[in-house]
C-alpha cells in the first residue's frame, strides 16, 4: 500500500478547501479505489466539515494537520479526537515541524497526542526530522531516532491499529530541493529500527507505514516510491495543485506492490 498525504497547512480559505476537495474528487475519486493508494487530504481544521461533506462516498479519505490529547474539558483553541472522528477524520499530523519550530510543540506532546488519537481509532501521521544544524553537527540519526522512540514511549498497537511515520528533514520542507532517494531510504531504516524497538517487528512490519515529505511533486515521487521501504509521501505545496495530486496518485498507483 501506498500512502500519499497532501497538508494543506493554513494555504486556503473554507471555500477555497471546498473547490480543492471538489477537483481533487473530479479527477482521482473514479478509479483511486482500484489502485491501492490510499489518498488523504489534510484542509486546516475550520474546514474539515466542509471538505468531508465534499469527500462523502468518495475513496478519498480525511485529515487533520493536529488535535489535542484530551477528549473534552477546559482546554481553550484545542480540537478533540472526539470531534475530528465526528467530522470523519482517519488519519491526523502530529508533530510537524512547523508546530514544533512556532508552536513549541514538544516530543511529549507528540507522545500523548499519539495516544490520544490511537484510543480513538485515527491513525497518526507523526512527522520526524532533523533540522539543517542537527545534520550538519552529525545529529541527524540521534535527532530522528529520539523523536521516534519518544513519540512510540509506553505506546502499544492494538487491533487494527495502525501509524505513518513521515521522515521530513525539516530544512527542506516547502524549499523545491528534496533529499536524495538514497539518503531518505537510509533514514527510513533507522526509523524502521526504531519502531521495531519500540511497538515489536512483527506489529511494524503489519501496521506501520514509513513515508517521506520535503518538497515532494510529480517529477521526484517516483524516485521516492522506487525504493521499496518508502511507503509513500506526504506532500505540501504541491498537493494544493489538483493536477499535480492526480498525477501523484497515478505514480503512487505505479509504485503497487
Ligand atoms: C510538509 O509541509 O509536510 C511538506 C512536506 O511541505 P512541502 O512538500 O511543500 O515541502
Amino acid at each position: 500500500m501506498k500512502f500519499l498525504i497532501g497538508n494543506w497547512k493554513m494555504q486556503l480559505s473554507e471555500a477555497e478547501s471546498e473547490r480543492l476537495a471538489d477537483d481533487i474528487r473530479q479527477l482521482v475519486g473514479s478509479w483511486i479505489g482500484g489502485t491501492g493508494v490510499t489518498a488523504v487530504l489534510c484542509p486546516s481544521h475550520l474546514a474539515l466539515g466542509a471538505v468531508s461533506s465534499r469527500l462523502a462516498g468518495s475513496p478519498l479519505a480525511l485529515g487533520a494537520q493536529d488535535v489535542f490529547w484530551e477528549d473534552k474539558g477546559a482546554f481553550t483553541g484545542e480540537i478533540s479526537p472526539l470531534t475530528l472522528k465526528e467530522l470523519g477524520c482517519r488519519f491526523c499530523v502530529v508533530g510537524h515541524s512547523e508546530r514544533r519550530e512556532h508552536l513549541g510543540e514538544t516530543d511529549a506532546m507528540v507522545n500523548r497526542k499519539v495516544g490520544a488519537l490511537l484510543r480513538h481509532g485515527l491513525t497518526p501521521v507523526v512527522c520526524v526530522g532533523e533540522t539543517r544544524q542537527e545534520r550538519d553537527a552529525g545529529r541527524r540519526d540521534a535527532t530522528v531516532i529520539g523523536q521516534v522512540e519518544a513519540a512510540f514511549s509506553a505506546q502499544r498497537l492494538v487491533g487494527t491499529q495502525s501509524v505513518v511515520v513521515a521522515y521530513e528533514p525539516r530544512w527542506v520542507i516547502g524549499t523545491g530541493q528534496a533529499v536524495s532517494p538514497a539518503d531518505a531510504a537510509e533514514m527510513h531504516y533507522l526509523i524502521r529500527d526504531a519502531l521495531h524497538r519500540s511497538l515489536g517487528e512483527e506489529v511494524v512490519e503489519r501496521q506501520c507505514h514509513v513515508i517521506y515529505g520535503g518538497a515532494v511533486d510529480s517529477r521526484n515521487l517516483a524516485s521516492f516510491l522506487a525504493v521499496p521501504v518508502i511507503d509513500g509521501a506526504l506532500v505540501g505545496g504541491a498537493s494544493l495543485k489538483p493536477q499535480e495530486f492526480r498525477d501523484m496518485v497515478a505514480i503512487a498507483a505505479d509504485h503497487q506492490g
